[in-house]
Formats: C-alpha cells, sequence, structure tokens
C-alpha cells in the first residue's frame, strides 16, 4: 500500500461487544499492525434513542482487557455535529439532496425516489434528506470479496443522509469521519456491504477519495441471524482473553501463535496475518 496505512474501529455502543464485534476488530487491528499502520478507536455514538449510555466504557475496558490498544484519542461521534452540518451543505449546495416526507412503510426495499423534484422549498412537514444516487453501475475491489457492484437506482435507491428526526445518518456521518480520521482502509462486518455503496457515493458528491474496503464474514446463530445485541448475543468476558483471541483467529482462518500472552499473540498474528485465507463468505455460524 502506497500511502501510510490508516484503520479503525467503529462500533456504535448500544451494548457491550460480543463476539462478533470483537471479530471486526480484531480483523481490523490486525490488518492495520501487519501493514505496520495506525489503528483507531471511534465510537459511533449517533442515535442515543437506540444506545446503552454505559456502552463507551465498558468497550473500551474490553479492547484494552484484549490487548487491543488504538492509537490517540477516541472520537465520539456526538461531538462531530457541525462537521456533519457542514457536509450536508456541501451535498446540498451541489444539488444532490432532496426534502423527504415519505414514511417507511410507503415504499418497498428501494426508495423510488418519489420526493426528488416535489418541493421547491423545504417543507414544514417533518422530513427526511435523501442523497440522489446516480443512475449508474458502482462497484469496488473488495480485499476479501473481489469487485462487488450495484446497478444505483434499482438496487440501492436515494438514501436518507439526515434522518426525519433531525439525527444525522449512519451513511453521511461514517463517511465525514472516516475522512477526517484520514482512514485508508476500512475493515468491517460483511453485514455493511450494502452499505459502502452508499458511502462511496457520499464521497463522490464530496469530491474526495474513498478508501480500500476489506469486508469479513459475520459470526451467525444457528438461525443464520447476525450475533447482535438485538438477538442477546453474549457479552465478550474478559477472564481469558488469550483463548478467545487464539478461538477468533481460528474462525478468520489464520494459523495459531503458540504465544501465552495477549501481546505476544497479537504480534505474532499481525505478523502472520494474511487475508487471503480468511474464509469468503457472508457469515460463519458459530452458536
Ligand atoms: N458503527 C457501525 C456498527 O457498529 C460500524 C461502522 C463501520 O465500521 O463502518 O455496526
Ligand atoms: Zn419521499
Amino acid at each position: 500500500m502506497a500511502t501510510a496505512y490508516i484503520g479503525r474501529f467503529a462500533p456504535s455502543p448500544t451494548g457491550p461487544l460480543h463476539q462478533g464485534s470483537l471479530l471486526a476488530a480484531l480483523a481490523s487491528y490486525l490488518d492495520a499492525k501487519h501493514h505496520g499502520g495506525t489503528w483507531l478507536l471511534r465510537i459511533e455514538d449517533l442515535d442515543p434513542p437506540r444506545e446503552d449510555p454505559s456502552a463507551p466504557e465498558t468497550i473500551i475496558a474490553q479492547l484494552k482487557a484484549f490487548c487491543l490498544h488504538w492509537d490517540g484519542e477516541p472520537l465520539f461521534q456526538s461531538s462531530r455535529l457541525a462537521a456533519y452540518e457542514e457536509a450536508l451543505a456541501t451535498l446540498a449546495r451541489e444539488s444532490l439532496t432532496y426534502p423527504c416526507t415519505c414514511a417507511r412503510k410507503s415504499y418497498a426495499a428501494v426508495y423510488p425516489g418519489t420526493c426528488d423534484g416535489r418541493y421547491a422549498c423545504p417543507p414544514n412537514a417533518p422530513h427526511s434528506i435523501r442523497l440522489r444516487v446516480r443512475d449508474a453501475q458502482l462497484s469496488w475491489q473488495d480485499r476479501l470479496f473481489g469487485e462487488v457492484s450495484f446497478a444505483m437506482k434499482q438496487q440501492v435507491g436515494d438514501f436518507i443522509i439526515r434522518r426525519k428526526d433531525g439525527l444525522t445518518a449512519y451513511q453521511l456521518a461514517v463517511v465525514v469521519d472516516d475522512l477526517e480520521q484520514q482512514i485508508t482502509q476500512v475493515v468491517r462486518g460483511a453485514d455493511l456491504l450494502d452499505s459502502t455503496p452508499r458511502q462511496l457515493e457520499v464521497y463522490a458528491g464530496l469530491g474526495r477519495p474513498a478508501p480500500g474496503y476489506l469486508h469479513l464474514p459475520v459470526l451467525a446463530d444457528k438461525s443464520g441471524a447476525k450475533l447482535s445485541k438485538q438477538s442477546h448475543a453474549a457479552p465478550v468476558g474478559t477472564s481469558d482473553a488469550p483463548a478467545q483471541l487464539r478461538y477468533l483467529l481460528g474462525l478468520l482462518g489464520q494459523p495459531i501463535p503458540e504465544a501465552k500472552e495477549a501481546p505476544a499473540l497479537l504480534a505474532v498474528a499481525a505478523k502472520q496475518w494474511d487475508i487471503s485465507r480468511v474464509p469468503r463468505q457472508p457469515s460463519i455460524v458459530v452458536a
């Protein structure tokens, strides 16, 4: 990689880390360290109603217990609202946005652009702001999945960058902050594969280059559902960190270091890190 590598882990503080979120943290850490890079932490506390106020502290303690040490200070999205407003204004100036008053249940999976051109001025009624996608095929070279491609109008549709309740949508905030933190490589779960074309569209709208992407298989339960707080995935305990790290390295197809302690184990794992061994599949059933 030509430029200096800067990676990140960006958990939403909806609860403690479970095995699936720890896997994403571990893989992004190892990928950064393997490339002699920097690894940053960003707490995506954008959606207070969905959050657990004690989660940031718990997540930070869990990462420390696994010796996954980040560089610099964590960035909290709650401190970044002015930057999101500015990005929204830039996109609006480029005439790439429009207000939308549609109810979520008024359309099927892909928003058909009903409100595009409908309002000469922002309506008084509560409305979201959407980014208009190009009528084009958009693709990127995912470092695990290879070429991934989406027909933007047909498969993605114009998407929300500011919610009706006034909160900034994840799709906008994540790009503004990946730019702020100068992230060069995004390593995260394959559940976000269909967010990536949206984020690429935000980069294009802002006239900024996008980072590289590596999407990892997510951990799923027997029913195929992603481990999540909603599916009541257990928080990862920190009593035997090395054993858990070995288990997760196994799931990632990596050789298991002999080292007994977490720091040495991570150092060896980072050196050996090889993404060609990571299972190229959207999910791994673990429970
Ligand atoms: N905050 C998002 C989540 O926890 C991840 C964002 C990202 O890695 O782009 O699912
Ligand atoms: Zn609408």
